[in-house]
């Protein structure tokens, strides 16, 4: 029997890691992934002022599995009424039980010009390139754009702030956001903290203001607005991968989408068991996997398939919300919103025992300096 699990994030490795310790020996286990390595995504941002902290990120998926097979290979299609999925190669990957944990995509939502001019932020290279033309843009100007204030959104901002100020530079970073809010989704609390700890660092941040298109000057605004830029980033919104056609299919509490398919973390739109929609977040996609390495778990001890077992539904619950501001930090833990030392400890500690969580124990001490030097250096 070959369980399949397609994309090695947040989501494809705790499942992997889980499935190792619960299936049986002689089930096969195997994870196929475009790049060979797992991304501490919700660290990327770093990476703008630390290019070094890359390093400490990005850990080979060989060194975080142990007895599951890794597979480098781009799915291109993924077909749960045949249990199989597509590579680029043209190979075909057979399964008993999938799982896709593929992500997301930056959705440019067919705004005329975004796509071609603005970076997004999903991987390493991405991080770089901003990096590269934010620090040209400071020779030029120094004006940076960035559209969207999700999680990713305002760290930017945050560090590309901060960049300037370490730099020296007299620049100018505009934060767009199309809804009222920073950090969409979140508490009023949180988000007004976010805010705050932004506009403090210089961020001119505007809410209700949607991007219409761009070229390769300026950004418009739906209200006509030209807004010059010397460097522009993307964080506007994600899309389902491009072997789920762009969809990210509304699963509920079971996270299924075919007999013996599931799928998890950023690619899917999930609907807990108490009917709350599931924000797409690392967190979330870590405990997504929980659910499906017991639902996985439970097909595979009813082989013999008389029977439709019982699954378990995901129920959502956060501990908490933690992001960065440049060299500040706002938490919100339980009701209460924390910013300050405290919750720059807390950021360091998080990332940190993420990373010595899956294995990576020296990325995770490398991580944890770098966090400091960025705070206090
Ligand atoms: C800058 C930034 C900051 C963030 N901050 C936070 C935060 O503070 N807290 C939080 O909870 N979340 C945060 N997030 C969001 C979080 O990173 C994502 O929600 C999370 O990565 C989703 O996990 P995932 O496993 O679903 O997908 P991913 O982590 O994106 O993993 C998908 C994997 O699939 C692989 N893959 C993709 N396509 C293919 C293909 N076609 N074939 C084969 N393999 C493929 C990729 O290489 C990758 O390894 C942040 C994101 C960014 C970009």
């Amino acid at each position: 029997m070959q369980v399949a699990v397609f994309g090695g994030g947040y989501a494809g490795v705790a499942l992997v890691r889980r499935l190792e310790d619960r299936l049986p020996e002689d089930v096969d286990i195997l994870l196929v992934d475009d790049s060979g390595e797992h991304l501490v995504q919700h660290e990327l941002h770093r990476v703008v002022r630390r290019p070094s902290l890359a390093e400490d990120i990005t850990v080979p998926l060989t060194d975080v599995v142990d007895r599951a097979a890794v597979r480098r290979g781009r799915v291109t299609d993924v077909d749960p009424e045949e249990n199989a999925a597509t590579l680029s190669s043209g190979d075909r990957v057979e399964y008993d039980i999938g799982a896709v944990a593929l992500g997301a995509e930056t959705a440019f939502y067919g705004l005329p010009g975004v796509e071609e001019h603005a970076t997004p932020l999903k991987r390493v290279e991405h991080a770089e390139r901003i990096r590269e033309d934010f620090l040209a843009a400071l020779d030029a100007g120094g004006r940076a754009v960035v559209g969207g204030a999700g999680l990713s959104g305002v760290q930017l901002a945050g560090e590309l702030a901060a960049l300037a100020r370490e730099e020296d530079a007299d620049a100018e970073v505009t934060l767009l956001e199309q809804l009222d809010a920073v950090a969409p989704g979140f508490e009023p609390k949180f988000q007004r903290a976010v805010r705050d700890a932004l506009e403090e660092r210089g961020v001119d941040v505007r809410t209700g203001t949607p991007v219409a298109s761009a070229d390769a000057d300026a950004v418009e605004l739906d209200s006509g607005e030209r807004l010059p830029y010397d460097a522009f980033a993307w964080t506007g919104g994600i899309r389902g991968p491009g072997a789920l056609r762009g969809e990210r299919p509304r699963v509920d509490g079971r996270l299924r989408v075919g007999g013996s398919t599931f799928v998890l973390g950023d690619a899917a739109q999930v609907v807990d068991a108490d009917g709350e929609a599931v924000p797409a977040s690392a967190q979330s996609a870590i405990r997504e996997a929980r659910t499906v390495a017991a639902n996985v778990a439970a097909l595979v001890a009813d082989d013999d398939g008389l029977f439709e077992p019982r699954l378990e539904q995901f129920r959502f619950d956060s501990p908490g919300w933690l992001v960065s501001v440049g060299d500040g930090a706002v938490a919100q833990v339980g009701p209460s919103v924390v910013t300050g030392r405290a919750a720059v400890a807390l950021k360091a500690s998080v990332g940190a025992g993420y990373l010595s969580s899956v294995g990576a124990v020296r990325n995770a001490v490398d991580l944890v300096n770098e966090e400091l030097d960025l705070t206090v250096g």
